[in-house]
């Protein structure tokens, strides 16, 4: 088959590998049907996740066919179309009994990461990948949804839902705010309206995207390089900043925004894969009866969202921003790779 192999920081390949086999009993092989790709992957290519060695086919994200089942798979069958997760679970440790699967205890490449394709095995930028756990780590796609929106399910929707909405505890009346407008940023605007706030406020450098964020359920746009962005949040806030606070950025600049603009009593939910030290000035804030949460994304709520993706209430058609053909994979590349000007969302590629 064909796959997008990594060959060290700053080079992939489009190429000729051995087709995925059944390894284990709880395995399933599925053939991609539609895949896309995400930023990690972009930091995967700089180099900034030395666990993602050469060789490794990249991608965790898919919706596909399954074209063979393991011994001990009974409740899935080939033919049966599924949603590849970003986050593989065994169902049977600690965290997976706790609804943390993110922190799957079973070793498929290392022991304690949920979170394996396209990083310690090989992932779904292929024409078929090997799934683990199928049983517990697939989900079937409802009739009469499109591929291109499940994918959306394999990891930004439940993200921005879990990390972002869920964590920050956005309840009715609440004012939300999200710094970073990208895919995750935009998954959490989309979803923060299935709690009833009163107002989500989009916070981002490209004006572009804060206006981009309203048609995902944002109702206020501040455009972080203004020098007052923290006086345009408080005017949209009596004066009191946000009940909820989402990074959806990573950079130490967003975390301190995020602090910046929370109430006392509020949420800070940080969704950011970090590469830098942040700081925390407890000194100030050990005071405001704070909430501050983190974590990697579980997909626990992903069935949830698969329902309201099936019932069409979850708008979330503006995230597809280019379609390729699977074979392709290096322009969509290229698209991706350069947002600012390709303003690209989502890039769908379809076998
Ligand atoms: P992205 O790079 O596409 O989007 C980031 C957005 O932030 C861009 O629109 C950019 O203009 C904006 N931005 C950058 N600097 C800013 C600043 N100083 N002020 C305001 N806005 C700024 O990223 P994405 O794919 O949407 O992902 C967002 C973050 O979520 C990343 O760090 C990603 O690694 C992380 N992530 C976390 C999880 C998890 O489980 N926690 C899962 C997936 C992704
Ligand atoms: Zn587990």
């Amino acid at each position: 088959m064909k796959a997008l192999v990594y060959h060290g920081p700053g080079r992939k390949a489009w190429e000729e590998v051995p087709d995925p086999v059944i390894l284990k009993p709880t395995d399933a092989v599925v053939k991609i049907d539609t895949t896309t790709i995400c930023g990690t992957d972009l930091h995967i290519l700089k180099g900034d996740v030395p666990a993602v060695t050469e060789g490794r086919i990249l991608g965790h994200e898919g919706v596909g066919t399954i074209t063979e089942v393991g011994a001990a798979v009974t409740d899935l069958a080939v033919g049966d179309r599924v949603i590849v997760s970003c986050i593989s679970a065994c169902g049977k440790c600690d965290f997976c009994k706790k609804g943390v699967f993110s922190h799957c205890r079973a070793d498929e490449g290392a022991p304690g990461i949920g979170w394996i394709f396209g990083h310690l095995i090989d992932g779904t930028q292929a024409e078929y990948v090997r799934v683990p756990f199928a049983e517990t780590s697939l989900y079937r796609v409802p009739d009469g949804v499109a591929d291109e929106l499940a994918v959306l399910i394999s990891d930004i929707l439940p993200t921005g839902h879990e990390i972002g909405v869920r964590y920050g505890r956005v309840s009715p009346g609440d004012v939300v705010a999200v710094v970073g407008a990208g895919p995750v940023g935009l998954a959490a605007i989309a979803t923060a309206g299935l709690y009833g706030p009163s107002r989500v406020i989009a916070v981002d450098l490209d004006a572009n995207r804060v206006e981009q964020a309203k048609h995902f359920g944002a109702t206020d746009g501040v455009v972080a390089s203004d020098a007052d962005w923290k006086e345009q949040v408080f005017a949209l806030t009596d004066g009191l900043g946000v009940d909820v606070a989402i990074e959806a950025v990573g950079v130490p600049a967003t975390w301190d925004m995020a602090l910046a603009i929370v109430r006392p009593a509020g949420h800070v939910a940080n969704v950011g894969v970090h590469g830098k030290a942040v700081g925390l000035h407890l000194e100030e804030k050990w005071i405001e009866n704070l909430t501050i949460t983190t974590g990697l994304v579980n997909t626990d709520t992903s069935p949830t969202l698969i329902k309201l993706l099936a019932q069409g209430k979850l708008d979330v058609a503006g995230f597809i921003s280019h379609r390729y053909a699977l074979s392709d994979i290096l322009d969509a590349y290229e698209t991706f790779g350069n947002a600012a000007e390709t303003k690209a969302l989502k890039v769908i590629l379809s076998a």
